[in-house]
């Protein structure tokens, strides 16, 4: 019996995304004057689909690669950021161990968030000064001047599931912008447990698991939802949460059920719910 929906924020509950842009500028200006054409290239190539750099694969930062794992966590592809593709025998040799990714230097690039930073990364700036960017976009994200589109039926579906099921909102987002954010799609009052700055997908089987203890239910009891496949879908499968995950870039890989927006995912939770027996009690 499903008793909680654990959802993600950006690009879960809202599909927006001309902030990505605003991002980009904000890293763009903190380079030097010379790579910020580069910057450009690289950032339009891989919107285009046209660059090594691909939703779904995982940057190693210091040693300036693209990585493709496996769902068990293993190297099968790299390409170094000009397109060259390693050999077999160099991933082999290079990367014969499971990949832990982390939020500093072996970077997942899980949604469109991490593409500006990752190319900012590889021209040069530090960790520090993309996540300064990020902030900028997310204050920018709070004011009048972003304007966001609500996804129909969103907001009166939740209203009408939370007399049955508890909602956590779970994000890598601060507190103070993602309220606002909510506030905007008529959402501040949805949820009953509200996780911000949540470290995923480092923390957040961790999250998950706290989850079962505040509201006394088994993992099969929890659905994941969201749009970044290592952060909110790969973690809470391995526990044994139901999933949805919302994948835009067609990214292939699995999840219980996928879906290619946020209105699919509204549609599909609305007949999902009717056919069957959900109960917080
Ligand atoms: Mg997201």
């Amino acid at each position: 019996m499903l008793k909680v929906i654990v959802f993600d924020l950006d690009g879960t509950l809202y599909e927006d995304t001309h902030h990505f842009d605003y991002y980009a500028k904000r890293i763009a200006e903190r380079l030097e004057k010379e790579k910020q054409a580069l910057f450009w290239q690289d950032y339009h190539a891989v919107l285009a689909g046209v660059h090594p750099l691909k939703i779904g694969s995982v940057y190693n930062a210091k040693e300036d690669v693209i990585l493709f794992l496996d769902s068990d966590h293993y190297v099968y592809a790299v390409y170094e950021w000009d397109g060259t593709k390693w050999s077999d025998d160099a991933i082999q040799k290079h990367y014969p161990k499971q990949i832990s990714v982390d939020l500093d230097n072996m970077l997942s690039i899980g949604d469109l968030w991490w593409v500006p930073s990752t190319i900012g990364r590889h021209y040069g700036l530090t960790n520090e000064e993309t996540y300064a960017a990020f902030l900028e976009t997310r204050t920018f994200m709070m004011s009048p001047h972003f304007t966001m589109k609500r996804t129909a039926g969103l907001a009166e579906l939740l209203t009408q599931l939370r007399e049955h099921l508890f909602f956590v909102l779970m994000t890598n987002s601060p507190k103070l912008d993602s309220e606002a954010i909510l506030a905007k799609l008529g959402l501040a009052d949805i949820f009953h447990q509200k996780i911000f700055q949540a470290g995923k997908p480092v923390h957040t089987a961790k999250h998950l698991q706290e989850l079962c203890q505040t509201f006394n239910v088994r993992y099969e009891e929890i659905m994941s939802i969201g749009d970044n496949w290592r952060n909110d879908i790969l973690p809470a499968k391995q526990l044994g949460c139901q999933t949805i995950y919302i994948d835009p870039h067609e990214t292939g890989v699995n999840a219980d059920i996928t879906v290619r927006s946020v209105g699919e995912m509204v549609q599909l939770l609305s007949t999902y719910i009717k056919s069957e027996r959900v109960s917080k009690k």
